[in-house]
């Protein structure tokens, strides 16, 4: 696994609110997305957030609250915002030596970190669950999958963008196509609600929980 860089060290909680609000005034909409006005104030092109889809998964413990304690958890990143949570999906894991089914689901973000320092973020909030690495297949409290970043294409020690298992994942493009199904995924060059049109397998998912909020 790649651990090249540095985990990103995340403000105090007072702190944290401090930034939180000096970006919700200075961030302004354009088409949707975000951008950094600051930046423009210097004669710069203004900066635009990333928009990032993040796969959450657990089949260990209590899964629900270790899925939204990753919700959370994203949503406090630094230079991040939380704009989407998929409903939640129950699917029976694929390898022999997991034994409780999953809890799925898929987190929007929009994010001023790049690619690498996001996934070790995602690597951190998983060890912050106790996440134990004995089995590829194996239980975990905590699975974070980096999916999508903008059409960005990563192919790197430790780090492959598209997630290289995505398209054909249901328990990842059911909750996916829930919160973005106009998302083009830049390798195969189609929408997400396209992906989940052609699974073979969607029956083995179902449903668990429609509205995220009302689990906390
Ligand atoms: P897994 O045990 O299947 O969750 O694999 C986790 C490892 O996959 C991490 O240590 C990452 O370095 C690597 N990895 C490569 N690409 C990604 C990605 N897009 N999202 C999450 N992990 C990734």
């Amino acid at each position: 696994m790649g651990m090249a860089e540095p985990v990103q060290e995340w403000p105090d909680a007072r702190r944290k609110e401090a930034l939180r609000a000096e970006r919700t005034e200075s961030y302004v909409s354009t088409q949707g997305r975000l951008t950094t006005p600051q930046m423009a104030t210097h004669g710069q092109a203004p900066r635009v957030a990333a928009c990032v889809y993040i796969g959450v998964g657990s089949n260990l413990g209590d899964r629900m609250s270790h899925c939204l304690a990753a919700v959370d958890a994203l949503d406090r990143l630094d230079r991040t915002r939380l704009v989407a949570v998929s409903p939640w999906y129950e699917t029976e894991p694929v390898g022999a030596a997991a034994p409780g089914d999953f809890l799925n689901g898929v987190v929007g973000l929009e994010t001023d970190l790049e690619p690498r320092a996001l996934l070790e973020a995602c690597l951190a909030i998983e060890r912050e669950r106790g996440r134990a690495r004995a089995a590829r297949e194996g239980p975990r409290t905590l699975d974070l999958d980096l999916l999508l970043y903008d059409d960005r294409v990563v192919d790197e020690p430790g780090l492959t963008v598209p997630h290289p298992r995505m398209a054909e994942r249901a328990f990842v493009l059911l909750p996916l196509a829930d919160i973005a199904p106009r998302a083009v995924h830049p390798v195969l060059g189609c929408t997400v609600a396209v992906l989940r049109s052609r699974l073979s397998d969607r029956h083995a998912v179902r449903l668990y929980q429609s509205s995220w909020s009302s689990a906390v």
